[in-house]
């Protein structure tokens, strides 16, 4: 049984049926389409297959927002070396090359002063301008070889653009009616950003994933946690953004605080990088992942690991080990005891507000009678990612009727089995409970089981109810 959840990329490595059952075998709870890259149509194409093939994992769609990427360097490596100098020009579908970088967007180059720097990729490779115009002259500050449409980092006071951008409201418009669950949202820089998506989006059965990845998104923190459905440390750009060494530090601060607010946070990037064309991870890498688990992260994620490398299926089976063995160390019972209060605010509505204060119930009663499972009945999924937070060393069992409500809570930490049922009243909830527990194999007469349903008379659609039942 493993509690943090994996996220695995999908990209020509990893789409065609045969590998998406295997990454499903090996333990995939969500996979993420990136539509940063490709033109839309194949973009749902993709998604529309990875759903026949995978109808009860969860797809994250995500946004490119205003990320500009260079013309192709092709499929072999191009190095550039430090003292080089070389032309940033405008252009589209043209190549780039070690002598003259194309910048993907019209209006940039022409902005860009002396001394301002660029950084190609995750930030290994930079430039800075020597002599501003379009095309600008640059000089390689950091060398390193780049290879197929890498992300350039331009300075924030360039990019602008408020979201979504209008190529994330095209997106957003063509997946109007595609079966997806979590549409993840780049370069957020507020509160604002993440409602202006929703307003776009319009859809009350795709959670809203806001990456963090951004000095303002830092700044802003917890307005946009309040706002958001979940949460990513988008490591790759946060670490070109902000100095590489505040990336670990950042990473706790964000994971701490998605949970004061009961949001799952996906951990992202680098994770297992060298296994894109390695066998073995690095020392460090698996020291990452477990450390990553340890902080509390609801879910870890592979990028280019599983989107181009050599062996998808073996990195998540290597990425499942690591979890596993660092969850037997997860202090349990000390994390859910020194949580505190989930966070609320003035907004906060009153399910919100009941439902933390029940989970809070559940959580002691569940400890205390050394319960064999959590079991959160929920319609949108709100009590069974709060109950998460608390990090319980047992099982959460959601029951819902929603299709959309179970796949979703694949992002959530320790939601272990997801049981459908349109049953309203308690007590049928209850009898559907014990027995499913007992067909999985959860619990044996005698166990102690906790529950959390709404009451029928309780009147507004929200947990009010918690349970102690001893299996019959
Ligand atoms: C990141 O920057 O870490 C990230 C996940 O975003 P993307 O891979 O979409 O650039």
């Amino acid at each position: 049984m493993r509690r943090t959840k994996i996220v695995a990329t999908i990209g020509p490595a990893s789409e065609s049926s045969e590998r998406l059952a295997e990454l499903v075998a090996a333990g995939v709870d969500v996979f993420r389409l990136s539509f940063a890259h490709g033109d839309i149509p194949s973009g749902i194409e993709r998604l529309r297959r990875v759903r026949a093939a995978a109808p009860d994992v969860a797809i994250m769609v995500d946004l490119p927002g205003p990320k500009i990427r260079a013309g192709s360097f092709g499929t072999s490596a191009v190095t550039l070396e430090v003292g080089d100098q070389c032309e940033l020009a405008e252009g589209v579908d043209e190549t780039s090359t070690a002598e003259r970088i194309v910048v993907e967007r019209a209006d940039v180059v022409g902005l860009l002063r002396q001394g301002d720097k660029v950084h190609i990729g995750d930030g290994g490779v930079s430039l800075e301008i020597v002599r501003p115009g379009t095309p600008a002259l640059t000089r390689v500050i950091s060398g390193g070889a780049v290879m197929g449409k890498p992300g350039l980092s331009l300075p924030s006071s360039i990019i602008n653009e408020r979201l979504p951008t209008d190529g994330d409201r095209a997106r957003i418009q063509a997946l109007r009616d595609e079966e997806f669950e979590i549409l993840a949202v780049s370069f957020v820089r507020s509160a604002f950003d993440v409602e202006s998506v929703r307003a776009v989006l319009s859809r009350d059965d795709v959670m809203i994933m806001a990456k963090i990845e951004t000095g303002e998104a830092i700044d802003n923190l917890d307005e946009i946690i309040e706002h958001a459905d979940s949460i990513m440390v988008a490591r790759g750009d946060l670490g070109v953004r902000l100095p590489i060494e505040e990336v670990p530090h950042l990473q706790k601060e964000i994971v701490r605080s998605g949970i004061r607010y009961a949001r799952p946070v996906v951990v992202a990037t680098q994770m297992l990088e060298s296994m894109t064309h390695a066998r073995m991870p690095t020392r460090a890498e698996v020291t990452d992942v477990a450390n990553a688990v340890l902080d509390g992260a609801s879910a870890v994620m592979l990028s280019a690991e599983t989107a181009i490398g050599d062996d998808p299926v073996g990195v998540v089976q290597t990425m499942d080990r690591i979890v596993r063995r660092a969850e037997r160390s997860f202090p349990y019972a000390e994390w859910g005891a020194s949580l505190g209060v989930q966070r609320l605010t003035a907004s906060s509505t009153q399910a919100t507000r009941v439902t933390a204060a029940v989970t809070g119930a559940a959580w002691r009663a569940a400890m205390d009678e050394k319960a064999v499972a959590i079991v959160a009945c929920t319609r949108s999924g709100l009590t069974a990612r709060a109950i998460s937070r608390f990090r319980p060393p047992m099982p959460i069992v959601a029951i819902t009727p929603s299709r959309a409500t179970a796949r979703q809570l694949s992002s959530s930490w320790g939601v272990q089995e997801v049981v459908m049922s349109a049953a309203s009243d308690i007590e049928t909830l209850c009898e559907v409970a014990i027995s499913e527990l007992k067909r999985i194999g959860l619990a044996r007469s005698g166990d102690a089981v906790v529950l959390m349903a709404g009451s029928a008379s309780g009147g507004a659609a929200v947990t009010d109810t918690v349970r102690m039942l001893i299996v019959p």
